[in-house]
């Protein structure tokens, strides 16, 4: 049975070398031995979330989660290859492994205490992580694994609901999740699932971790008021924002010079508690910039949802028919000639820094050879009983 996904038609279009390697190559595809860290905070606030949404306790869902973390980290330990790359390697890791596990805490912490009573305030959770698997065309299956599947409360129209975690939410990434794949993959998906329901479009959730930039020592950190707040010795305050809108003026704003960055982890914050729970306590309880409102606001966003559109659908469903009936061919043509990688899979050298750098960067252009990668593991459970019968 041949097999795609979203991911993979998502990686056809970025880059058709992209494609063979991560999903086809030896058989499964490969990934670098190393996590990628955008990658592994993402997967485990996802793990956290799903468990929150299926009656775990915040307790009970931290205890999984961050035990996941480190046997992970610890098994396979951070691809680090785009930091830090002339400075203090130890020290970095050493950071980056306690920043992500405290971020990792600190979006499931807020998702616990503000996300979560968002999101149910109007919809239902009717089903979370539920892979479906429906034909795309002849002898195709397309496998989809929303993050959950909603009942809006008031109109009972059905959703598709996604977390995202994002640097930041801007005008940019809501015009993409409009247009965003996943808006009528997932929409199509569900309706298949349930043929007699309407199918309303897909419920966007997005958990901000700010961006990773390089601070003046060389060391690369998450700019995040949840993991790398401020406290000013003078006033003897916290601030959980540096840049912000002044509520009087409305003029734009900043802490001053006079507050200094500190990790989260290493603090107590007295009787709020320690560390990332510390800290999210100090925040509910209005202590953290008080005139700026709801700080939880700075971390979740959960926009308007994005309404299906049928004509869209079939247009998506035309064009990726299409093109995975192409990507089949070029496979079984590259199966009996290798050469015939370079013309049929190209490399789109436009997409090899997008987001940090692609994973295959030093494959396609410094010779690397392939020790630092293993056998992709798989993301949905059809393809490992289809890996488990090969
Ligand atoms: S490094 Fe560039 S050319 Fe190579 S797979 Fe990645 S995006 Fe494609």
């Amino acid at each position: 049975m041949l097999v795609t996904d979203r991911s993979r038609i998502l990686a056809f279009q970025r880059c058709p070398r992209q494609r063979y390697l991560a999903y086809h190559y030896d058989g499964t595809g490969i990934q670098r031995k190393g996590l990628s860290v955008p990658l592994v905070t993402g997967s485990m606030v996802h793990k956290g979330l799903e468990l929150l949404l299926t009656g775990h306790t915040l307790s009970e869902a931290l205890t999984i989660v961050l035990n996941d973390y480190d046997s992970t980290v610890q098994s396979r330990g951070f691809n680090l290859d785009n930091l830090n790359k002339g400075g203090d390697m130890m020290r970095q890791i050493s950071h980056t492994y306690q920043e992500q596990r405290a971020l990792v805490e600190g979006l499931i912490r807020v998702f616990d205490v503000y996300g979560k009573p968002l999101l149910l305030r109007e919809y239902d959770v009717i089903s979370v992580e539920g892979e479906i698997n429906v034909p795309l065309a002849q002898g195709l299956t397309f496998m989809s694994r929303p993050d959950g599947v909603l009942r809006n409360k008031e109109t009972g129209q059905i959703f598709s609901l996604s977390f995202k975690t994002a640097s930041q939410f801007s005008r940019e990434t809501h015009l993409a999740g409009q247009v965003d794949m996943q808006g009528k993959s997932e929409s199509w998906a569900v309706q298949q699932q349930f043929p007699d329901e309407f199918i309303g479009g897909v419920q966007m959730f997005y958990l901000l971790k700010g961006r990773r930039k390089e601070e003046a020592n060389g060391l690369y950190v998450q700019a995040s008021g949840l993991v790398r707040p401020w406290f000013s010795e003078k006033n003897q305050s916290y601030a959980h924002t540096y840049y912000f809108k002044n509520p009087q003026t409305g003029s734009n704003s900043n802490i001053g010079t006079t507050y200094k960055p500190f990790n989260v982890w290493e603090r107590s914050f007295g009787s709020f508690g320690q560390g990332v729970a510390g800290w999210v306590e100090m925040m509910r309880h209005g202590r953290v910039q008080p005139a700026l409102g709801n700080p939880f606001k700075a971390f979740i966003e959960m926009p308007q949802p994005y309404y299906r559109n049928q004509a869209e659908i079939d247009e998506w469903m035309e064009s990726v028919q299409a093109q995975e009936a192409d990507v089949i061919d070029r496979l079984s043509v590259v199966e009996k000639n290798p050469n015939a990688l370079i013309p049929l899979f190209p490399k789109h050298t436009d997409r090899c820094n997008d987001y940090g750098g692609c994973t295959f960067y030093g494959v396609c252009h410094q010779g690397e050879q392939f020790d630092n990668f293993v056998r992709r593991e798989p993301h949905h459970t059809l393809e490992t009983e289809i890996q488990c019968q090969n």
